[in-house]
């Protein structure tokens, strides 16, 4: 028989958990024992250049030539030590996948001597052809230059490369030849030192000592496995990374059994398995558990300073690929792998800490203090309500507009969460408006300030249904796709409340000018911020159809489709944020907009040609001879004179043959309409045309695919069932 499905079951279900010994060493002994970090480099650098390093880390500060090439210098002898023969700039294009291309630290002289070889300038620059990266515009292939430029702050690492020895990877910037942005980091960067200008100043309203604000994240990354025989038995995984079709398992999530279960064997190796390669690269990974549906799981690390945390997930994200193979699977970041389960997300923690140790949403018993995390945290508000939309647009892709509203996952809609005390705290700043001054500077608001703390103690409030909640200490922005780069959303984030921030801090300049007392003033503004963006603070049922109406009562935004959501990117008010705080000229942000707009083109079209073959190939193929087959049953049992039992057979024949019509008129539908949306010039309406024409075929077909799943005969049908896919060993 040449049903492939059969065999890769075959092979799937004869596999074991590996064995994966525990490290030898202890965890302090190996945990980063693969970057250059800052422990190395003050063993192997002269102090000057430790310190100079150290300062351009801290401050952004330049690094001049003689410290570079100091530093490629230890580097590499650091790096030959522990057994790297290449180096590559490591970087984030707009792809969406990492990018590196392997240079030998080995080169020849002139008179054919074999030397080692790695200067300050390959440190600090590179040149990659560039001219197969997106650049939306920025730059012509026929001018391909761009460049790479180390980036200090993310530290340099040894890739495992197998067999094949190992690679020091250079975290760095992507930039075209004329200087614009080809990456997700250099906005990024640019973002996180507005928002530490921003919130430093309005820290030092309160405290003196401030002089660095930091933003953290701790990504929450989920993800499905398969086995691999089974994946590559599903060309729809293996083209478009989710299932075009696949009726749901008798048994899917419904038992919640899955969630906090016991990890299956062969996934807790893998995990085993990965965990200790991020270890080893410095990644303080601690969480690991199972999701909601089956076949689903979560890894969490430890929180970090945001450029790091974004360069930590997207190599986890690369290892976690590079270890399944090890283990005969395959990892799914897709947001919506599967249709009627849990899609996977990439849960944003974000906060703001202080050179002084302090965390600014962690609330406080004391009034000062108290006053301060009010302060950010409305302005944190307030920054989400006014450009709701802007973060919306940030989280855009073909693969969220699967979860996205869809009825396990965050809507469309932004809001935020706070939490019972912290809502009536704010109710109480506004309605009750009595101020007392105390003899001392200290100011409190009678009711509310004083009273937060206490209560946010007993309060273990959870909103999972909340895009956007407030967590006891940090916010959780939970509508970031599974397989995005959060670098476009954390630009956003911290853009928009640096941007806030400055505003505050000009607003809180002006009335103290006039003669106002800080304190009163301070309470004033967020009383007036605080009324003007309430409406985007929901506590309830965020999955529910009356939060969607209540909404949109409100007034807020559900955008679903991406090309809408990324049209955000471009209106004048975005253009101008973007200038007003230094991170993307209007160039740069049209050119971005424009490479969504194309790998949501892309993207939609691959999977539509995918849910055509299989449709016409798989499908359509397997229901004619199955249809062959009932006919000839049925014709036999006529021929026998059994003309009443032939009549049921007679009815599913009917059912198939008009299913398959269905399914090849609509194929052929589909075909013409993307035919049409091709032809367009205009990117943005093609990709609407994508979004809204061509994308409809997908359910209608479906459907068909689906029930005829049922009906076939299970030994005929070619494609690997959901019930099969799902529940690893
Ligand atoms: P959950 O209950 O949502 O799984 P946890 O408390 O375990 O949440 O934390 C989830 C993530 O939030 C972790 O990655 C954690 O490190 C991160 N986190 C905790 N504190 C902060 C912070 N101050 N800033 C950013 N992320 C944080
Ligand atoms: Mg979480």
């Amino acid at each position: 028989m040449s049903n492939f499905r059969f065999k890769a079951l075959e092979i799937a279900q004869s596999r074991q958990a590996l064995s994966v010994p525990p490290p030898a060493e202890r965890v302090t002994e190996y945990y980063g024992s693969y970057t250059f970090n800052n422990e190395v480099m003050r063993s192997l650098l002269s102090p000057e250049a430790y310190l100079k390093i150290t300062q351009a880390i801290d401050t952004g500060g330049k690094i001049d030539r003689d410290i570079a090439d100091e530093v490629a210098n230890a580097m590499k002898a650091w790096a030959t030590a522990k057994g790297a023969t290449h180096y590559t700039h490591w970087f984030q294009p707009l792809t969406g996948a990492t990018a590196e291309k392997h240079d030998a630290f080995f080169d020849v002289t002139m008179d054919g001597k074999a030397i080692e070889k790695f200067k300050g300038g390959a440190l600090v620059q590179q040149e990659p052809d560039a001219s197969s990266f997106p650049s939306g515009g920025l730059r012509n292939t026929f001018e391909a230059r761009g460049y790479t430029g180390w980036d200090p702050s993310s530290p340099a690492f040894l890739m495992d490369n197998g067999a094949g020895g190992k690679t020091l990877c250079i975290p760095s910037v992507f930039i075209s030849y004329t200087g614009e942005a080809l990456d997700y980091k250099t906005p990024l960067l640019k973002a996180l030192l507005e928002m530490d200008k921003a919130a430093t100043a309005v820290c030092q309203y309160f405290d003196r000592n401030v002089t660095k604000v930091t933003p953290t994240l701790g990504v929450e990354q989920e993800y499905f496995v398969v086995d691999k025989a089974l994946f590559y038995a599903r060309p729809d995984l293996v083209m478009a990374g989710r299932s075009v079709f696949g009726h749901s398992p008798a048994r899917g999530q419904q038992l919640e059994d899955h969630y906090f279960g016991t990890i299956p064997p062969r996934v807790n190796a893998y995990m085993v398995d990965f965990e200790f390669e991020a270890m080893k690269l410095g990644m303080p990974v601690r969480t690991r558990h199972n999701e909601v549906a089956p076949g689903q799981f979560e890894v969490a690390p430890t929180f970090e300073e945001v450029n790091l945390a974004i360069d930590h997930n997207a190599l986890l994200m690369d290892l976690m690929e590079k270890v399944a193979e090890k283990h005969n699977f395959k990892v799914l970041f897709h947001e919506k792998p599967f249709a009627g389960i849990n899609g996977s997300g990439k849960h944003n923690n974000w906060s703001l800490g202080t050179n002084t140790g302090v965390n600014l949403l962690a609330p406080s018993s004391k009034p000062k203090e108290s006053l301060r995390f009010l302060t950010f945290l409305v302005n944190v508000v307030k920054a989400v309500h006014d450009h709701a939309d802007l973060l919306r647009a940030s989280i855009a892709s073909a693969g969220n507009e699967y979860r996205l509203g869809a009825n396990e996952a965050p809507p469309a809609i932004v809001s935020v969460f706070l939490g019972e005390s912290l809502t009536k705290a704010l109710e109480d700043l506004e309605t009750k408006s009595e101020v007392i001054v105390n003899k001392g500077d200290n100011v409190y608001y009678k009711l509310g300030i004083n009273r937060i703390p206490s209560l946010l103690r007993d309060n273990t409030d959870r909103n999972r249904t909340s895009p956007f909640a407030f967590t006891g200490n940090k916010f959780e922005f939970r509508a970031v796709g599974g397989g995005a780069n959060s670098a476009s959303t954390m630009t956003v984030l911290n853009s928009i409340v640096a941007a806030q921030l400055a505003a505050f801090k000009q607003e809180l300049d002006a009335r103290l000018a006039a003669g106002e007392k800080k304190e009163l003033a301070i309470v004033e503004i967020l009383k007036e911020y605080y009324k003007s963006s309430k409406r985007i603070l929901f506590e309830g049922n965020g999955y529910s159809d009356e939060w969607v109406a209540e909404a949109a009562k409100r007034g807020l935004s559900n955008i679903k489709s991406t090309p809408e959501a990324l049209g955000v990117y471009v209106k004048p008010e975005s253009l101008e944020l973007f200038e007003r705080v230094g991170v993307m000229s209007h160039a740069e942000v049209e050119s971005r907009y424009e490479i969504e707009l194309e790998k949501y083109i892309k993207k939609v079209q691959i999977e539509s040609r995918v849910v055509g073959d299989l449709a016409m190939n798989h499908v359509v193929s397997t229901a004619l001879k199955y249809l062959n087959k009932l006919a000839e049953t049925a014709k036999a049992l006529v021929d026998l004179g059994m003309t009443a039992e032939a009549e049921p057979i007679k009815a599913l024949i009917q059912e198939i043959s008009s299913r398959v019509i269905t399914i090849k008129k609509n194929v052929e539908e589909m075909t013409e309409t993307r035919k049409r949306a091709n032809a367009m010039t205009d990117t943005a309406e093609m990709a609407k045309s994508y979004a809204t024409e061509v994308k409809d075929f997908f359910d209608v077909i479906r459907y068909e695919v689906d029930k005829l799943e049922l009906i076939i005969d299970d030994e005929d049908w070619p494609l690997v069932k959901y019930r099969e896919l799902l529940f690893v060993k």
